[in-house]
């Protein structure tokens, strides 16, 4: 074995083969793997070895994709066979909500150029002949997805990795993982130890074990999950090809062929069992669970519906195993919160489908710093400490059950909410606020009248006019938002300019109380980040980030900081609470509040700063504006958000302020053209492709800051644009084709229906020659093609005569 390795991959499952493999494919063949049993022996030996290609996000999508072709052609490479059968599959829509997440999901494969078909019930039976389908309104066909051999499939990516360089270790138990003085891990195992640069926990159904040696509480939860497969069937045996496989909502159910019997994977509605809550025993390894068919009951009546040929069948095996399972249902893939170098690669629920793909997207990330896709949905630093322990247990239990049923727009389910609120939240409860969850936080959606229940929907909903009143309060009167949620970090020290100027492309503030919008860059020109940056003193400035940024952020200033720089980085967001007030009213609010000179002249202008009292109350004045009108986000000791809260209001009854929800916030932010970080701007593309070329820094210097003047030089193949779109009852969400013609030539970031200016709006990318202003090409929303015209500028308020008014 060896003592030294640039990477250690601990667990040798579809997730840990597939990352050594395509570690050896980035040029790196100092690499290790050390698996305690064989090779698959953890829940990757027993899966049913689907690969669907369907999936609700772009870069999932993509990363789907890997999967499907790598099985297909490994085999060329390694000649170990993976056992792939491309036989296709169809998911089953059932109602009017499914029918539209298919036609959303089906403009995403298209523009990744995926084959897939939206097809009708006799279509569906010329497939499948063995299908009930009279309850149907539509299946999705994805010809080129398929099924593997889990076990062979892994075994030929490890086969890949060795041809490639690397070694793995069979047999060999990890029993600890330390990080050195040097800034390297040391990995104890069982028969000896390995230093190493980088080290990465793909441990499965141990790796929330595993994570808490360096002191990680990951929120992964071991589900139980069966599939049944049946005697030979002589309508299997009849069959003159093997049908594709079937996933279907109603019953919960996945099924395909199995030899000549039919295998049937069952996710419970209800009653799902949690695994292995305090810890797995070391020694689990090639072993199942005990069978539950009793929990099955409800699914196997709906899947004998469906596939009435089987009922009479015996059963010749159960298969009950554990499949890990996080909050949302993805997987762990990238760094780990406040640890260099150690990085998380599980968590996968369908791993053997997402073992490629996330082997191909962290490997880039582990060699390169950054991914040709964008992983914010999937880095691990989408969750803190809030999303351990029972929230972890109640929500993936929840995923699980819901696993074949769409998430709607809109819908943020409650169960294991609240985890994170201000002292406001009952308050505004009682105000009518629906709230949806980020980072843990709770932040209202909007206000709703008594007796209103939100309708979910890829279509505009029954709260369409009420976003359009909070977004009219905000541009004619005064609206005020409870926005506590954003990440917030003071950086203070003698080297906290010399810092931030590495890592801003923007020019830092100049003066105290400056206010600076600046991006951070990875080396290779990604937007890694996006925060405010308020100059306190030469030497003290506070940051501010989206809410979901807050542990991610941090790292990157943390990681940046060269040691032995005099600089403190610390994370305040619990600290301070946030009021937003927009709008033209809200100075006469303010002013009625505060002895302070507000105005333009006393030097209060937009994006400046200042330390003010606001009803008695000490506040950090912003005066900044995510919605684009005139406003201050007023900062103060959490302990006095409530108080600060009810002073503005009552300061403002008399201009009828009122509250908004995030709904309106973003029709807002769309009508003033601003981009949001994590859908427009993410490390897929650099300041230039974003448009954003007044936010770079002249003299260069920080980090990424050559690739930006080379491709400001060369000039770039995409380009962000801004649109109006002729839309009638749903609008833009992001991830929608943009055709010219018969050619995709871009895909939407983001959208929304703009209240005041009485437009539809989305941004996207397009390729070069349709980024010019008035250009017109086509959007495809849920299955239609609506014109849509590229806007010379925001629709709201272009001169920002409002916001510095
Ligand atoms: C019944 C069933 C059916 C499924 N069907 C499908 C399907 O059709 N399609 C699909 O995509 N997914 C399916 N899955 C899910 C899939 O099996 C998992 O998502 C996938 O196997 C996870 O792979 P992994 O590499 O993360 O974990 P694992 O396969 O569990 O690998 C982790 C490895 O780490 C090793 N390890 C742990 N701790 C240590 C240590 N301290 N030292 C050394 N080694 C260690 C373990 O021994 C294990 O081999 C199914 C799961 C089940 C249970």
């Amino acid at each position: 074995m060896k003592t030294h390795a640039r990477v250690v991959v601990i667990g040798g499952g579809a997730l840990g083969a597939g990352l050594l493999y395509f570690l050896t494919k980035e040029g790196w063949d100092d690499v290790v793997l050390v698996e305690k049993g064989e090779l698959t022996s953890g829940s990757t030996w027993h899966a049913a070895g689907l690969v669907p290609h369907f999936i609700g996000g772009l870069s999932m999508a993509k990363l789907h994709h890997v999967g499907s072709e790598l099985y297909k052609n490994l085999e060329r490479e390694t000649g170990q066979a993976t056992g792939w059968h491309g036989c296709g599959a169809i998911r089953l829509a059932l109602n009017d909500d499914e029918v539209d997440w298919f036609h959303h999901v089906k403009g995403m494969l298209d523009y990744l150029d995926i084959e897939c078909h939206l097809i009708g019930q006799d279509e569906i039976r010329t497939l499948h002949p063995l299908l009930i389908v009279e309850d149907v309104k539509m299946g999705f066909y994805t010809p080129t997805d398929g099924h593997t051999d889990p076990a062979s499939s892994t075994h030929a990516m490890a086969a890949g990795a060795r041809l490639g360089g690397a070694e793995i270790y069979r047999q060999t138990q990890v029993l600890d993982t330390r990080l050195l003085d040097s800034g390297e891990w040391e990995v104890i195992t069982d028969k000896g130890s390995i230093i190493c640069e980088h080290v990465v926990n793909a441990a499965g159904s141990f790796a929330k074990q595993v994570g808490e040696w360096v002191g990680l509480d990951l929120p992964i939860v071991n589900m139980e999950h069966h599939y049944l497969v049946t005697e030979n069937l002589p309508e299997v045996e009849a069959l003159d090809r093997e049908p594709p496989v079937v996933r279907d909502p109603k019953a919960s159910c996945y099924y395909r062929q199995e030899q000549q019997g039919i295998l049937i994977g069952p996710y419970e509605k209800q009653g799902a069992q949690a695994w292995g809550l305090n810890g797995v025993d070391w020694s689990f390894d090639m072993e199942l669970l005990s069978p539950a068919l009793e929990r099955l009951e409800g699914s196997l009546e709906q899947a004998a519906q469906r596939i009435p040929c089987w009922t009479d069948a015996g059963i010749k095996r159960v298969v009950n195993g554990p499949i890990t399972h996080t909050p949302d249902g993805g997987f762990l893939l990238g760094p780990a919160a406040g640890l260099r170098n150690y990085w998380l690669c599980c968590g996968a629920s369908i791993g053997i489908t997402q073992g490629p793909g996330c082997g191909k997207y962290l490997a880039q990330w582990i060699v390169h710093g950054q991914t040709e896709i964008n992983v914010r949905d999937m880095d691990p630093r989408r969750y803190g400490q809030w999303a351990s322990g029972d929230y972890a247990i109640a929500k993936s239990i929840d995923e699980y059950q819901q696993m074949y049923q769409p998430y709607l727009p809109g819908e943020y389910r409650e169960v294991g909410r609240p985890i994170r609120v201000t002292a406001l939240y009952k308050d505004l409860k009682q105000k009518g606020a629906i709230y949806g969850d980020s980072f843990g936080w709770e932040r209202p959606k909007f206000f709703a009248p008594k007796g209103l229940n939100e309708v979910y929907g890829f279509r505009r909903t029954n709260v369409f006019d009420i976003i359009g009143k909070e977004c009219r309060a905000v541009r004619e009167s005064v609206g005020i938002a409870d926005l506590s949620s954003f990440a917030k970090y003071e950086v203070k020290g003698r080297d906290a300019r010399g810092l931030l100027e590495r890592l801003c492309a923007n020019r830092l503030p100049r003066r105290d109380g400056d206010v600076v919008l600046s991006q951070m860059l990875t080396t290779l020109g990604g937007i890694e980040c996006e925060t405010t940056v308020t100059r306190l003193t030469e030497e003290h400035y506070y940051l501010l980030s989206g809410a979901v940024a807050e542990l991610h952020d941090l790292d990157w200033l943390v990681q940046h900081a060269i040691p032995g720089e005099d600089v403190a980085i610390t994370n305040v967001t619990d600290d301070y609470g946030v009021l937003v007030l927009a709008g033209p009213k809200s100075r006469d609010v303010l002013s009625g509040l505060s002895d302070a000179d507000l105005t333009n002249e006393g030097g209060f202008t937009w994006m400046r700063a200042k330390d003010i009292t606001v009803g008695g109350i000490p506040v950090r004045a912003l005066r900044v504006s995510y919605v684009g009108e005139l406003g201050w986000e007023l900062h103060c000791k959490m302990d006095m958000l409530k108080s600060l809260h009810d002073a503005v209001i009552s300061a403002g009854e008399k201009n009828n302020i009122r509250h908004f929800g995030t709904y309106a916030l973003n029709a807002l932010r769309m009508e003033k053209g601003y981009k949001a970080w994590g859908s427009e701007l993410t490390t897929e593309i650099s300041l230039i492709e974003a448009d954003m070329r007044r936010f770079i820094r002249k003299e260069g210097g920080y980090i990424g800051s050559q690739v930006v003047q080379q491709k400001k030089k060369d000039g770039v193949p995409l380009h962000l644009v801004y649109c109006e779109v002729e839309a009638d009852d749903a609008d833009s969400m992001g991830n929608e084709p943009i055709y010219d013609g018969d050619n995709i030539i871009g895909i939407t970031t983001s959208g929304a229906y703009g209240h005041c200016v009485q437009k539809s709006l989305m941004f996207a990318y397009v390729n070069s020659g349709f980024e010019s202003p008035g250009t017109s090409f086509e959007v495809g929303i849920l299955g239609k093609r609506r014109k849509t015209i590229v806007l010379a500028e925001s629709a709201w308020d272009p001169t920002n005569a409002r916001l510095k008014a």
